[in-house]
């Protein structure tokens, strides 16, 4: 598994960095029940290993095609009518990202886990990584190609 260097709060989808910071060598190690607090809300919120999982491979499939970079207001409004949809199922998520132009997003669609909740998550958690790359870009340096690059040196890659 890979454990994510930063994290995004379940209640407020803010990105936080984790607590729990992996260094070096790890495997087979079962990483349960682990809990902290948001920097932004104040919340208690789960480290669920599974969105990083899907949420990472999001963005793996979303680094496979260039995009313009203008492209990205469209993925982010997408991605936030998904985070805040009441019980988005798999069809709605599919639209909104086809509705956004991507060429990926049937790739992308699939990656998203199975529950209504863990959806809202996965969008959540997508925006807050884009945002987060979008932030420490330099500006004037952007490419797509960049952005999904940094967002994986985030993932600890
Ligand atoms: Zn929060």
């Amino acid at each position: 598994m890979e454990f994510p260097n930063f994290v995004i709060c379940g209640h407020c989808g803010t990105l936080n960095r984790s607590a729990i910071q992996m260094r070096g060598n790890y495997g087979n190690m079962l990483i349960a029940d682990n809990f902290q607090g948001c920097n932004a809300c104040g919340k208690m919120f789960a480290l669920p290993a599974g969105i990083f999982s899907s949420a990472k491979a999001a963005t793996l499939a979303l680094a496979a095609v260039e995009n313009p970079i203008e492209q990205i207001a469209a993925l982010t409004a997408a991605l936030k009518k998904i985070s805040e949809s009441e019980a988005p199922n798999s069809q709605s998520v599919q639209s909104a990202l086809q509705a956004s132009g991507l060429i990926q997003a049937e790739a992308v669609a699939a990656t998203a886990p199975v529950s209504p909740r863990d959806k809202r998550i996965w969008a959540a958690s997508l925006l807050a990584a884009i945002s987060y790359a979008w932030e420490s870009l330099p500006a004037g340096a952007l490419s797509w190609m960049e952005l999904f690059s940094k967002i994986h040196e985030a993932w600890g890659q």
